[in-house]
Order: structure tokens, then C-alpha cells, then sequence
């Protein structure tokens, strides 16, 4: 039978995995950070109704600079950032539509980062363990991946990331805040040291901020003063629309404009665009959950450590724990109980998100009668 290394793919490619979070037909999915609320039937309306009004259309290309969906996004994008300064966060000024991008989920905007700034001949640099497609997005660009390990309590100080950019210079550099898999976020001075120590683009993945605990805070207010930083979201996690695929991506309008060489002419479809656009107008309805996966992810974290768990500390709508004997034996064993959570490869540690109250109970329940059953 014919296999992929028979193929004449490319020389780096061969031996890789693809990305594979198991998809199973389960009764309680908590492994891949999604929100587990469905999207609220005011929105489910509002979206049937600009998708329905786009159809006839189709057969003309859509928006290629998606201006609405940009100026909703920078809305939003300002709102949040003016929440927090009631934290004591500097608010943001000056941002324009311009500083916006938007493509097919997260994934992509890096993606399109990658693509214009890593490349043959370049390298990407992450401090692990960190999101697993941040190594693969580089890669597959061409880019050379360095890991720098993060150490044993997961944390990144100023210092350890300013020697490994000083030491590697590399062409992009990948700060996740809050960062998946560990839950924890960064300080703002560690951003800044890492912007002010590299002659590279700074990619700073906040995919999780909206679930951070009082005191985060965004990195959108540095962006007037560094050209060469870039801020990565997306609407799968806070915003309940993982499956419509739309991430977005803030930055001077001169890096903005470097996405534009490499992405495909009309990659937002116009489907896209007008569901991403009726869902932004419904933001209040569509982050109504959020506190409330807050308060399951907490209740996880009690049950976990009251359970002897280790428990990292959690920003994100997700608990990685540790002081697991066999995490693979203990995947099984929840996977048997109807609960699929995530072997994210840390050794001794697994991964799970936050669901509806239901869920969270049931998690728990299984956890309580597996650890029992097998103290
Ligand atoms: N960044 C991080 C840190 C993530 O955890 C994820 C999804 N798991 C993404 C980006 C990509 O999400 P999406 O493509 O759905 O926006």
C-alpha cells in the first residue's frame, strides 16, 4: 500500500505527525479547550439571518480586507483592553481598524505570521511546554524550531527568557499568556523584556485572556510602542464559536501588511465573515458563560488538589495537574467513565477544560471513584 513516505514530499516533512487530539464520540468532551456551552439562541438567530442574507451572493468573491469584521474586532478588542485598565492597566490609544487581521481561526494568523517572518533559513523560538502547533505551524513554514524549557514549576521569568533570546536571536519569538498547556500567565515586564531584548517579531498568543484571573493583563497596550510585536485570539475559546473558525491578530499596520503578501486572495469566505461579524454584535450574549466556566474551572482545581493532586495555577478555562502515577492508565480509565480529558505528554501530568456544571460533576465524580478504586 501506498504510504506518505513513498511520496516525494519534502525532506523536512517526513516523519512528522499531523496534529491529533483525539475526536471520540464521548458524553463529556474535555479536551480540547473548547466552551462547552452551545451558542445562545439569540445569536443562533442573528447569525442564520446575515449567513441567509449572504447566500445569493455567493457567486461573487467576498470582501477580500473583511472591514467590517475588522472594525467589530477592533471594537471589541478596545472594550476588553478599557476593562482591564479599571485594573490599573494602561488603556490603549490609537488603534485603528488597520491594526487588525483575521483569518481561519488562530491557527491560521500564525500561520500567515510564519509564513511572512519565519521560513528556510529562519528560526522560531518557544518556551515549552507551550501550545504544541506553535513548533508545528513554524516547521511547516520551513523555520527551525528552538525549545527553551521552562523549568519545573512551568514558570518563565524575564531573565531565563531574555538569555534564550539574546542567545538564539531568533527571527520569531512565541509568548503564550495565559499559556496552554500550563494555565499560567506572564507578567507584563517578561513581555517587554523579550520585546526589547529581540530584533524579531514577538508573537503573543492570548487565545485564553478572557478566562484570566483579576490582574491580567493584555499586551494590546504595548503595541503603540513596539512595531514588532503581534497579538494573537480567536473567538474558539470565550466566544463559544470554535467550529465557525475565525482568530485575529492586532498589530502595527505595517506588519498587518506583510500577512497581506502571504495569505490567499478571499481566505475569510464571505459566510465566514458575515457569522463572525453577527456574532460580534452579539458579544455580551456570546461571553455570558465565561464567568460561569470560571467558577467550574475553580471548583476543578479544589476538587483536584483536594484529591492530592498538584494544581498549576489556572488563567485559562483549562487545569493541567500533575502527581498522576500513570497518565495514560488514568486517560483510559476516564475515558471508560464516558470522560475524555487530554495526555498532553508532560510526564506525570494531564490536562483537563472546564465544562457545564454537569460536566465539571461529572469529571469530578469520576476522578473521586477512579482515585478510590486505585489509591
Ligand atoms: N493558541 C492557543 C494557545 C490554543 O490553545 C489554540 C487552540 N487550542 C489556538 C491558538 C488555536 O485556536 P483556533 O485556531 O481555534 O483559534
Amino acid at each position: 500500500m501506498l504510504s506518505l513516505s513513498d511520496l516525494p514530499i519534502r525532506d523536512d516533512l517526513r516523519g512528522k505527525e499531523p496534529y491529533g487530539a483525539p475526536q471520540l464520540d464521548v458524553d463529556v468532551a474535555l479536551n480540547v479547550n473548547e466552551n462547552s456551552h452551545p451558542v445562545p439562541p439569540s445569536v443562533v438567530d442573528a447569525v442564520r439571518r446575515a449567513i441567509d442574507a449572504e447566500l445569493s451572493g455567493l457567486n461573487r468573491y467576498p470582501d477580500r480586507e473583511f472591514t467590517r469584521l475588522r472594525e467589530l474586532l477592533l471594537t471589541y478588542v478596545q472594550e476588553f483592553a478599557r476593562r482591564q485598565s479599571a485594573d490599573g492597566a494602561t488603556p490603549v490609544g490609537g488603534l485603528t481598524a488597520d491594526w487588525l487581521w483575521a483569518a481561519n481561526g488562530s491557527n491560521e494568523v500564525l500561520s500567515h505570521i510564519l509564513q511572512a517572518f519565519g521560513g528556510p533559513g529562519r528560526t522560531a523560538l518557544g518556551f515549552v511546554p507551550s501550545y504544541s502547533m506553535h513548533p508545528l505551524i513554524s516547521e511547516s513554514t520551513g523555520a527551525r524550531w528552538i525549545a527553551v524549557d521552562r523549568g519545573a514549576d512551568f514558570g518563565l521569568d524575564a531573565d531565563t527568557a531574555v538569555a534564550a533570546v539574546r542567545e538564539h536571536q531568533p527571527d520569531v519569538v512565541f509568548l503564550c499568556t495565559p499559556n496552554n498547556p500550563t494555565g499560567g500567565r506572564l507578567r507584563t515586564e517578561v513581555i517587554e523584556a523579550v520585546l526589547n531584548a529581540s530584533t524579531g517579531i514577538v508573537i503573543v498568543d492570548e487565545a485564553y485572556a478572557e478566562f484570566a484571573r483579576p490582574g491580567y493583563t493584555t499586551a494590546v497596550h504595548l503595541l503603540p510602542q513596539h512595531p514588532r510585536l503581534v497579538i494573537s485570539r480567536t473567538m474558539s475559546k470565550a466566544f463559544a464559536f470554535a467550529g465557525a473558525r475565525l482568530g485575529y491578530a492586532i498589530a502595527h499596520p505595517a506588519l498587518i501588511d506583510a500577512l497581506r503578501l502571504v495569505r490567499l486572495p478571499y481566505h475569510l469566505s464571505a459566510l465566514t465573515q458575515a457569522a463572525a461579524c453577527a456574532a460580534l454584535e452579539h458579544t455580551p450574549a456570546l461571553l455570558e458563560n465565561v464567568e460561569a466556566l470560571i467558577t467550574e474551572r475553580d471548583r476543578m482545581v479544589t476538587a483536584l488538589d483536594q484529591r492530592g493532586f498538584d494544581v498549576a495555577e489556572t488563567d485559562s478555562n483549562f487545569v493541567l495537574f500533575g502527581g498522576v502515577a500513570d497518565p495514560a492508565l488514568l486517560w483510559e480509565r476516564l475515558l471508560d467513565a464516558g470522560v475524555l480529558i487530554r495526555d498532553i505528554g508532560i510526564p506525570g501530568h494531564l490536562r483537563v477544560n472546564a465544562g457545564t456544571p454537569a460536566e465539571t460533576s461529572a469529571f469530578i465524580d469520576a476522578i473521586t471513584a477512579i482515585v478510590a478504586a486505585h489509591p
